[in-house]
């Protein structure tokens, strides 16, 4: 297979040349904003959302995306074109670029743009049969008033400790309490509990305002069901009748046991396997062509 093609800076170089300067500040301090996309059957799931997304984020960091929402669109359309990609995970990066060794970002003019795009399979693969096992983590999320989880930045090195401490306890995924001790998310990836056919899940203060959650509550409501933001204790974790996550790499997946206590009977339950089937019709069904 050719080696696949990414966009940098509005030019397309094979994989092995897509570099950047170590004085890059998204290297030095993860100083930058992403995206993380996927395109299903040819075409680019929420595309706008996401754009939206990566623009808000970059303007809360007060870092000016030197290219217009329609440009990045058509940029990451045309990334896909040449990639021959039709089902892809797409990474749109925007570093704040390359300045020196102090923190300062105006010694940092050029912010820097590269675009990844590759074949991505089921995140958990077969676990979406079974379910997963969560952990929740030692480690609060961000707080929302010292870097809000609202910004999808390049510094992921508080979902990354979640992580490395859910690889020690078994867990496939960690959930994160906020600093009050409610439930904030997982480490990609938000998260809905069920109990007595109504649905809970944390308002997006302590959280990312994840686009599949958006898409799930839509969901969920179109089916019936009552979606209720609101903040949630690990009570309601440890009691609910099913619990799922929801993500644009995890899409929806079940969690059957969280810290050793099973969840309603520890399979996948009936309204979990609802969304999912709902969220793949609807994801193989809509979006942007390539
Ligand atoms: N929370 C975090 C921390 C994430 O990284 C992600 C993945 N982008 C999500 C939630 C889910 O967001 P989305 O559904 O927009 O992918």
């Amino acid at each position: 297979m050719s080696e696949l093609m990414i966009y940098v800076n509005g030019e397309y170089v094979p994989k092995s040349q897509a570099t950047t300067s170590i004085y890059d500040h998204g290297f030095l301090y993860g100083d930058g904003v992403f995206e993380g996309i996927r395109a299903y059957n040819g075409r680019v799931f929420k595309l706008a959302e996401h754009i939206d997304r990566l623009y808000d984020s970059a303007r809360a960091i007060a870092l000016n995306i030197p290219m217009s929402k329609e440009e990045m669109e058509e940029a990451i359309l045309e990334t896909l074109r040449k990639n021959n990609l039709k089902d892809a995970y797409i990474r749109p990066i925007v570093s704040r670029g390359i300045g020196d060794l102090g923190l300062d970002p105006r010694k940092c003019p050029n912010p820097n743009i590269f675009i990844i795009t590759q074949p991505w399979d089921a995140m958990y693969g077969d676990l979406y049969e079974t379910g997963l096992t969560a952990i929740t983590v030692g480690i609060r999320r961000n707080a929302p008033d010292a870097l809000s989880p609202n910004i999808k930045s390049l510094n992921y090195l508080n979902n990354i400790l979640a992580k490395i401490e859910a690889n020690e306890k078994g867990g496939d995924e960690a959930i994160f309490l906020d600093s009050r001790g409610f439930i904030s998310e997982g480490s990609g990836d938000n998260i809905f509990c069920i109990k007595n056919g109504r649905i809970l899940t944390p308002p997006t203060i302590n959280n990312l305002k994840g686009i599949t959650r958006a898409v799930a509550i839509e969901i969920l409501e179109k089916l019936g069901y009552d979606v209720l933001e609101k903040d949630i204790g690990l009570f309601d974790l440890y009691t609910a009748d099913e619990i799922f996550v929801t993500g644009t790499a995890a899409e929806a997946a079940p969690i059957v046991k969280i810290d050793g206590r099973i969840i309603g009977n520890g399979k996948v339950g009936p309204i979990t396997k609802q969304v999912a089937d709902t969220f793949a019709e609807f994801t193989r069904s809509n979006g942007t062509e390539i």
